[in-house]
């Protein structure tokens, strides 16, 4: 709720602070529990920051966490470190890069089973069995545990970085891109492995991209973020046929569709550079973007305002959302 995250820039030999970056500028939303929620944007737009915000890996500047688990609410942003401590089994992160966030001198048995040992929650046999166990819960055979990570693929290791994280039974499972660094061909694969670990364990994910190809496959309900804002918030299918924000259609338009008379000059991409976050444009942060831009856009921030219904919620952040007859993309196109 109302989260920011503001990073200091300083210069000169006393480090004096000459302004922020506001990586994360007073974002809310919600999770529920055993949904998929996307973030998506273009990089720096503040994905990952939100996402170190909500595991207290950085500190956020303003705003609360609320974590509800086992019947309480906690606000994670106003305990200390030690207060945390209970709490951090209940979250856990896959990262994006398989090649790197995989120690290469532990063997995959002491990679997977290093959250037990840290958390002091098995020992000795247990943590073989239960090593062996999430092993085969993400499809790799427990055999291998012996060997190090240079002997399996990037898919495999992505496996084990899955195994890893839901080593403690987590309840939210933050995927930070967490099939960008794949190949085409094993990134599906990926996709419907968390899909059935989801069902299996009643997962909640939040789900970190850049690419709404992907997002579509996995997200129930996608947050659009641009220059440490969301702008758009709704659920997938509504999001992709009925887009409301000129960003989220300019995103929507820059992917390529698998579709035999689709051309690759029909991709619209989105024009010029994401503005400078230490100095956001005024009024609209996207309005020197936006094709639909008006005076009004550079003077005034927008609300975010749900255009949708009580049951069908569609939040948006733009003075002509109602008046603009934004193109989406049928979803039967995916
Ligand atoms: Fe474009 Fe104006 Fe809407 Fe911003 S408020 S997205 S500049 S039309």
């Amino acid at each position: 709720k109302n989260l920011k995250k503001y990073f200091p820039v300083m210069r000169g030999f006393f480090k004096k602070v000459v302004g922020y970056v506001r990586a994360v500028d007073d974002i809310s939303f919600d999770i529920k529990e055993g949904e998929t929620l996307a973030l998506v944007g273009e990089s720096g737009c503040g994905k990952t920051t939100t996402a170190k915000c909500i595991l207290r890996a950085i500190d956020p500047t303003e705003g609360q966490i609320i974590l509800r688990v086992d019947g309480k609410e906690v606000d994670l942003a106003k305990l200390s470190k030690k207060e945390l401590k209970p709490y951090r089994r209940y979250m856990q992160m896959v990262f994006q890069n398989p090649y790197t966030s995989l120690n290469p001198r532990m063997k995959v048995r002491d990679i997977i089973a290093e959250p037990l040992v840290v958390n002091k929650v098995a020992s000795g046999k247990e943590i073989e069995d239960r090593v062996a166990e999430l092993m085969k819960a993400v499809g790799l055979h427990p055999d291998y545990m012996v060997r190090y990570p240079h002997a399996f693929s990037g898919g495999q290791r992505q496996r084990i970085v899955i195994a890893r994280a839901l080593a403690l039974n987590p309840k939210l499972v933050i995927c930070d891109e967490p099939v960008a660094a794949l190949d085409v061909s094993i990134r599906s694969q990926i996709l419907n492995l968390l899909a059935e670990l989801q069902e299996k364990f009643g997962l909640t994910y939040l789900f970190i991209s850049h690419d709404l190809g992907v997002v579509y496959h996995i997200a129930d309900r996608i947050a659009v973020m641009y220059l440490g804002k969301i702008v758009e918030f709704a659920r997938t299918e509504e999001l992709f046929e009925n887009p409301k924000h000129p960003y989220t259609e300019s995103l929507l338009n820059s992917v390529p569709k698998p579709d035999p008379s689709f051309r690759a000059e029909n991709l619209r991409p989105i024009e010029g550079e994401v503005p400078n976050p230490m100095n956001p444009p005024s009024g609209c942060y996207f309005h020197p973007r936006c094709p639909f831009a008006q005076k009004v856009c550079q003077e005034e921030s927008p609300k975010f305002e749900n255009l949708g219904t009580a049951e069908e919620p569609h939040f948006v952040a733009c003075h002509f959302a109602e008046k603009l007859a934004l193109k989406g993309m049928s979803v039967k196109t995916l």
